[in-house]
């Protein structure tokens, strides 16, 4: 306790101990990105779409198509060569696994800390999830996937966390060491950069969500992103049942062939024009709402490395990640708990990850349809092939790391909504804590 708090300085003391809150400028009413910026773009694209009165994106010319154009504004942002619309962005995972080749009863390692859609990805094919512990930056610990190889090992996901890269130099290595591919899941890091590549051009390939919660929204919604020409090839024909037949005279010649030639059963996970329409006004929003996430981070950053005790995020690029949240890790959970209380009670919006009251689906041990292993299937698929049970187990304490660290952790959302003496008003109440608490 600090000795400057004296009866008569109760200005000068914590909140949470009974001194006045330090925030006073309003908070965001809705800490969300995309639904945030909606406006006369989206009011006006969605209008012309539905003035052309066809929603199918194969019924228009790829001039006109709102989901054509979405996705060459897309490619050319992300520096790939093919990027592929869907519905949402588990479907763009299905695709993009299907891309790499993922079967049935392979084996692909995703991390403990991530959406419970990740791993739903993986078992909707048949495949079998395999998980691996986080490190300090929050994503995917790579020395963890090298533990976790198997011989039936096919693919890695690693998940770009609330708009922080994974440590993608270590994953690719490894990677290649082993022959394995991978698929990278940057649902939640739209425009993220890692060492200057667009998240989502670095692996094999990479899957998108354009859903409510993310930094750009169509609603729902989905793309993939690859620089392979099979691998989206593969993902395109598995998306629509009649890909090849509908691209008849709207791609190449010799690309049409080659889908023909590759031609296996598809399904629908098509993008309306609705939704292409919505995706591409969000898309020219995206990085004016990044600009301002990341600066307000950098503020956030500053005033939080000085709380005692506190290890900042293992950012694998400061500069790159989208700045949609901020994360410290306290020594020890009672500690992360209090920091978070004295911020909460200064008016900042400050929480943890973990949490044993509300079941965070982010965290492998609440994604309970996997730790039961249950599937549609009545007959134990995938994990039980022909009344064959696989090795793979699924337990709530398998990943004592990823426990550890999500426990220690303290998070601040961030939007681009936030005002500057909002901002400010948050810095003065974590410099407050820093100081006295
Ligand atoms: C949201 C999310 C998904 C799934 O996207 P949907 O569009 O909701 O299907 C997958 N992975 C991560 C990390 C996500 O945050």
């Amino acid at each position: 306790m600090s000795t400057t708090a004296t009866n008569d300085s109760r200005r000068d003391q914590l909140a949470l101990l009974g001194g006045p809150g330090t925030v006073k400028a309003a908070a965001p009413e809705n800490w969300q990105h995309g639904p945030n910026e909606i406006g006369k773009e989206e009011i006006a694209a969605c209008t012309a779409a539905l003035r052309a009165k066809v929603l199918f994106r194969f019924g228009r010319d790829a001039e006109n198509s709102t989901v054509t154009q979405f996705e060459r504004l897309f490619a050319k942002k992300t520096n790939v060569s093919h990027v592929l619309a869907v519905n949402s962005g588990t479907s763009a995972l299905i695709c993009a696994l299907i891309g790499v080749g993922v079967s049935q009863g392979d084996e692909v390692i995703v991390p403990a800390y991530t959406y419970i859609a990740t791993a739903a990805a993986v078992l909707a094919l048949g495949a079998i999830p395999v998980l691996a512990e986080i490190d300090e930056s929050l994503t995917i610990d790579p020395r963890d996937i090298e533990r976790k190889i198997t011989s039936r090992t096919k693919a890695i996901i690693p998940v770009h966390m609330r708009g922080v890269t994974c440590d993608m130099d270590s994953i690719m290595k490894v990677a290649r060491q082993h022959g394995l591919k991978v698929v990278e899941d940057c649902a939640q890091a739209n425009g993220a950069l890692y060492r200057g590549e667009p998240v989502g051009s670095i692996g094999d390939v990479g899957a998108f969500s354009l859903q409510h919660f993310k930094i750009i929204t169509s609603g729902e919604g989905g793309a993939i992103t690859t620089k392979d020409r099979t691998i989206f090839g593969r993902a395109a024909v598995y998306h629509d049942a009649a890909y090849a037949f509908w691209m008849e005279g709207k791609a190449a010649p010799d690309a049409i062939e080659e889908w023909k030639a590759m031609c296996f059963l598809g399904e629908n996970y098509r993008q309306s024009e609705l939704h292409g329409a919505l995706a591409l006004a969000q898309l020219g929003k995206r990085d004016r709402i990044l600009d301002r996430t990341r600066s307000i981070k950098r503020k956030l950053w500053a005033a939080c490395e000085a709380i005692p005790g506190a290890r900042m995020e293992a950012s694998n690029d400061r500069e790159g990640d989208c700045g949609i949240s901020l994360a410290f890790l306290m020594p020890t959970s009672p500690q992360a708990v209090q920091v978070y209380d004295a911020l909460r009670a200064e008016g900042a919006f400050a929480g943890t990850i973990f949490s044993k009251q509300i079941p965070n689906r982010h965290i492998y041990y609440h994604w309970d349809y996997i730790m039961g292993k249950r599937t549609p299937h009545t007959n134990g698929f995938p994990w039980s092939v022909g009344g064959k049970e696989t090795n793979v187990k699924y337990t709530a304490d398998m990943c004592p790391r990823t426990i550890d660290l999500l426990e220690r952790t303290v998070v601040m959302p961030i939007t681009q909504i936030m005002t500057d003496s909002y901002v400010d008003d948050v810095v003065a109440a974590i410099v407050k804590v820093a100081r006295l608490l």
